[in-house]
């Protein structure tokens, strides 16, 4: 039966200004079972012919028919498919894959084929080339005749009907050319059909018929054995691949493969998208952090509270000079209170250091004069003993709640009962009589270092002043906040005798828009690491782009091989994708670790509240995979689109 067919094939190279005609009009047939030798000068168009035969490269002209069926048209998917199930191949430089074992170059093209489990076979077919004693060796361990034996292995592994050799012992002595030939007649025997160029006439003993080529035409066309041929009639029908985990199994085991062989670059890129997702974790840490703080703050606050609190008035936005700073007084808490309908509490403060002594002891802390509602206001009742209350606020009583950082460092331990105890504040004697509940660390400072003592006390005895720091306002639940906060403004302007253009010095702040402006601020924040986070990221994959596309370049002689050997264009560019997103997601996983590591030690040595939630990680190695995608992309393309023939040549 007739298994090539080709009638009228030219072959025209087009470089840029100049087309290269090759092949002028060939017509050859070839029946099943043949060994032909291909022989003629060099440079007159051998490898071409084969290469056009063996469907690694496309004819400009003419009719191809492999085993019957029309191919010239083909499409180089399902070239690629036809090439791994029908076809084998043995070129002069090997071609072996120098990273894979000998038995893992056997067995390279069933990862192309829906074959499985090939791994027997690949085996027996080493040991039949004699080289069953090096499975596991590398190419560069063994001699080129070895080389080739391997590659014959190789082009058996799917069973072929046809054996492309392109001169085969081009590069080997002797007697490594004899063993092959001998290997190629008993396949030849066993009915592979071979076809062989050479320029060796030695090498065509075995060969059943000599075509001579010179510039582009046949010349001569002799059988020189008759073969008797009774093989069942072949048709080149092929399954179009379908997707099994097995082969992204394999696409995986190349890209771990990949990256093991160039640890360096690998660690590289790596390194790059690690930067990029460690920021992002960093970020997104404290810009959650910041948000939770502020969130808690303003419930520790209630949302019911106005913070009113003074300041010099402004005139066209430059403050006006002291004279005219309008300082409130323990009166206006009562008057408010008295005057403005809606208010529930009113609490005053006035804050300043205290030196507690005591116990020996030497400690610098904040003091806190406030009224007697604080507790209730800020639902801070002591954990330990009793509030003050308002007569010994009006007799300025000297007693004293103590913070737990204080007790800790007045008397070397925090669970400390100071009750009744006498210490010293600013050289004045006070009794303790409560301890405040503990409120831990807010953002930057100690919430539990402090002293809180009745604001008349604090005023009068410890600070020798009669100005508040600021008022809070709790509002009744059915009054209206801002109209009270326009109230409460209206009134301390009238009792400080102040115009109405001075409204300025009053602030009122909302603590709900306190909130507001604090999560803007974060948010403004958290936007701005975020795109700096963004950019290192964009920069990493960047990185990432450029050294897939040098492991595109210096792996194109093996994307050729590989497409040789029947890989089409989808499983090259899974291939490199999945490489790519294969170091992303490992940069991402390593980015994912240092970045919590890094907000860790933010929030220990720069005291921010910062939080890793699961959602950051998820997204921080979505994020990661993605830039491998994204990145990947591109260099895969290039490599997908290869022609077979060309990356071969690749030097
Ligand atoms: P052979 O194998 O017989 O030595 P080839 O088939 O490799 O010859 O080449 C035949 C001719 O085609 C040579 O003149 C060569 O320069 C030219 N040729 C081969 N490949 C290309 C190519 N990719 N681009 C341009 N010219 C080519
Ligand atoms: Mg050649």
């Amino acid at each position: 039966m007739k298994i090539i067919d080709l009638k009228n094939i030219k072959k025209t190279y087009h470089l840029e200004k100049l087309d290269i005609p090759v092949l002028h009009g060939i017509d050859l047939e070839i029946e099943q079972g043949e060994f032909v030798a291909i022989m003629g000068h060099s440079g007159s168009g051998k490898s071409t012919l084969l290469n056009i035969l063996g469907l690694l490269d496309k004819p400009s002209e003419g009719s191809y028919k492999l085993a019957d069926v029309e191919v010239s048209h083909y499409s180089d998917n399902e070239l690629a498919a036809l090439r791994n199930y029908y076809l084998g191949f043995i070129f002069q430089q090997f071609n072996l894959l120098s990273k894979l074992t000998i038995l893992e170059n056997v067995a390279l093209p069933t990862i192309y084929s829906s074959k499985n489990g090939m791994h027997e076979d690949s085996v027996k077919l080493l040991n039949m080339v004699g080289l069953s004693d090096r499975l596991n060796h590398r190419p560069n361990e063994i001699s080129g005749g070895q080389q080739q034996r391997v590659a014959i292995a190789r082009s058996l592994i799917n069973k072929p009907l046809i054996i492309f050799a392109d001169e085969p012992s081009g590069n080997l002595d002797t007697k490594s050319t004899k063993e092959i030939i001998n290997i190629l007649k008993n396949l030849n025997d066993s009915g592979i059909t071979i076809i062989m160029v050479t320029h060796e006439p030695d090498l065509t003993t075995y060969a059943t018929r000599i075509i001579t080529v010179q510039d582009g035409l046949i010349i001569s066309n002799k059988k020189t054995v008759e073969k008797t041929n009774n093989s069942k009639k072949q048709t080149a029908t092929f399954k179009h691949k379908t997707f099994s985990f097995t082969r992204i199994k394999d696409y995986f085991v190349e890209a771990i493969r990949a990256l093991k062989s160039n640890k360096t670059r690998s660690i590289l890129s790596i390194l790059g998208v690690m930067i990029g997702v460690a920021s992002l974790i960093a970020v997104l840490a404290v810009g959650m952090g910041a948000k939770k703080s502020v969130q808690e703050l303003v419930a520790s606050l209630g949302s019911n509270i106005l913070m009113v609190s003074a300041g010099a008035p402004k005139r066209g936005g430059i403050s006006i000079e002291a004279d005219s700073y309008m300082g409130f007084k323990v009166e206006d808490i009562y008057d408010l209170k008295r005057n403005v309908a809606g208010i529930k509490v009113v609490v005053g403060y006035a804050t300043g250091r205290a030196q507690v002594v005591a116990n020996g002891r030497n400690y610098n802390t904040i003091l806190e004069g406030v009224s007697p509602d604080y507790a209730d206001l800020k639902n801070s009742h002591p954990s330990r003993g009793r509030f003050f209350t308002e007569t010994e606020n009006i007799e300025k009583k000297k007693v004293v709640l103590l913070g737990k950082t204080v007790i800790n460092e007045i008397y070397g331990d925090e669970n400390f009962n100071p009750i009744g105890e006498y210490i010293k504040i600013n050289r004045i004697d006070f009794q303790v009589i409560g301890v405040l509940p503990v409120k831990g660390s807010s953002g930057w400072r100690d919430e539990d270092d402090k002293v809180t003592m009745p604001l008349n006390t604090a005023l009068q005895r410890v600070l020798g002043t009669v100005y508040l720091n600021y008022m809070d306002v709790q509002v009744r639940d059915d009054a209206d906040m801002d109209e009270v906060s326009e109230s409460i403004i209206t009134r301390l302007l009238f009792t400080h005798r102040m115009p109405a253009s001075q409204r300025d010095a009053i602030k009122v702040w909302n603590m709900v828009e306190i909130q507001e402006t604090m999560s803007q601020t974060t948010r403004a924040f958290s936007l701005l690491l975020g795109s700096i986070a963004f950019i290192s990221l964009l920069v990493g994959g960047i990185g990432i782009m450029n050294i897939m596309f040098v492991s595109v370049s210096e792996r194109t002689k093996e994307i050729g091989l590989r497409k040789a050997i029947g890989a089409n264009n989808a499983d090259i560019l899974f291939q490199f994708i999945i490489e790519s997103i294969f170091v992303c997601c490992i940069g991402g996983f390593v980015g994912i670790i240092f970045g919590s590591i890094a907000s860790l030690i933010i929030s220990k040595f720069a005291g921010w509240s910062t939080v890793i939630t699961p959602f950051s990680i998820v997204l921080a190695f979505c994020f990661s995979g993605f830039t491998g995608l994204i990145f990947g992309v591109w260099p895969a393309k290039k490599a997908s689109k290869l022609s077979p023939i060309e990356a071969l040549r690749y030097d």
